[in-house]
């Protein structure tokens, strides 16, 4: 089997689909993807496309060794994300040809089904009680949410309060049965960061993410020693080489490697893997779309260390379309009381409609993130 040709796809709200056919007749589909870099993924695509062109696809680990270390310089979302996208097509093809789920390739599965959680709160968190609420009524054990509105280097006690009312606000509302993720976003400086996790522990968050962005992970040191509760990050990490020093460091308790940036579907089993030995746990990364969260659970599936998964869901990011949108049948991502079955059909699991996918791409996106401003004017972490 060889591979015939590669062709992208930019569909709404603001993910790029990658399909790779062979001259078999099997093809398989991933999600390459920087949120808001759509173009410049799909020209780091295109140009890794002329290595894939003619040779066999089921040589996983080859392509990869290949794409990441071939050009000699290495690393960086792009060029990760293009080959988690590459990755996860070619386990797709893979997992058809062999007529089994990828989960069966790596192992098997050591689980039924997984939890999930589901986003609430958007960018700038307000009216949280009721979005709370609402996804309790639709069967979720388990809500993430902004813990802050953007943050000065240091800022105001006032915000601290407004985050702890929040979270406290919801806990009267609904009690402690709901596990709750609170995302700093990368937004909160080390100064403030160390106030905020004392402050919020009472009402018992299920973890913490990204307490400060990931380049200043050495302020984990110190921060760990003002909390309990279980330290997230990883979205923003790309390859077991980042995921290393964090592991090793001691300071976090779940990582959370995004299938679609980190370098595919293997890739995150190594990482799994590493950080299974260092007693963490994994909750993959996953607000995009349907391809990034088959290719998860195919993860999930033969992942001991694996607790979570993020689905993307209703996300305040899903404005034009959503989840299911591209699906032929949605119901392989059916939620019933907070778990998700562990699909068990073929290669990722997922039957993409490619007309649809087609007719929404010669619409294309120019999907841009927000730009977040201080009070004083200078420039927010979002
Ligand atoms: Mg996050």
């Amino acid at each position: 089997m060889k591979i015939r040709k590669l062709e992208l796809f930019k569909v709404k709200p603001r993910w790029l689909f990658l399909k790779i056919e062979t001259d078999e007749g099997i093809s398989g589909w991933g999600e390459p993807i920087v949120e808001a870099r759509q173009d410049t993924v799909k020209a780091a695509v295109e140009e890794l496309s002329t290595y894939l062109i003619g040779k066999d696809p089921m040589r996983i680990e080859d392509h990869f060794q290949l794409l990441y270390r071939g050009g000699f310089y290495r690393g960086g979302p792009v060029l990760t994300s293009a080959i988690s996208g590459i990755e996860q097509a070619l386990w797709d093809i893979k997992g058809k040809f062999f007529n089994a789920p990828v989960y069966e390739l790596l192992g098997g599965a050591c689980r039924e089904k997984v939890q999930v959680y589901s986003w609430i709160g958007g960018e700038r968190p307000k009216d949280v009680v009721e979005a709370a609420k609402q996804k309790i009524e639709e069967g979720f054990k388990a809500i993430k949410m902004n813990a802050t509105d953007v943050m000065h280097y240091i800022d105001s006690h006032v915000k601290v309060d407004q985050a702890v009312g929040r979270i406290s606000d919801i806990r009267e509302a609904v009690g402690y049965d709901l596990e709750i993720g609170l995302d700093f976003h990368g937004r909160v400086h080390k100064g403030m960061a160390k106030t905020l996790v004392k402050e919020l522990e009472p009402f018992k968050p299920m973890f913490i993410e990204e307490p400060v962005l990931p380049e200043n992970n050495e302020a984990l040191r110190d921060i760990v020693n003002h909390t309990t509760v279980p330290i997230a990050t990883g979205e923003r990490l790309y390859t077991r080489w980042d995921f290393k020093k964090p592991l090793s460091d001691g300071f976090i308790d779940i990582i959370q490697p995004d299938l679609s940036h980190t370098g595919g579907i293997l890739e995150a089993r190594k990482i799994a893997a590493m950080a299974e030995a260092y007693d963490v746990a994994v909750a993959p990364h996953c607000p995009l779309g349907p391809i990034c969260l088959a290719a998860s659970l195919q993860l999930d599936a033969c992942t001991p260390n694996v607790f979570i998964q993020e689905q993307s869901l209703g996300i305040h990011y899903n404005q034009g379309s959503d989840l299911m949108d591209y699906l032929k049948d949605p119901s392989v991502f059916k939620y019933t009381d907070g778990y998700v079955d562990i699909p068990k059909g073929p290669g990722l699991g997922i039957e993409i409609d490619e007309d649809k996918v087609r007719s929404a791409a010669e619409e294309g996106h120019n999907w841009k993130p927000p730009i977040h401003r201080l009070e004083d004017g200078s420039f927010a972490e979002r």
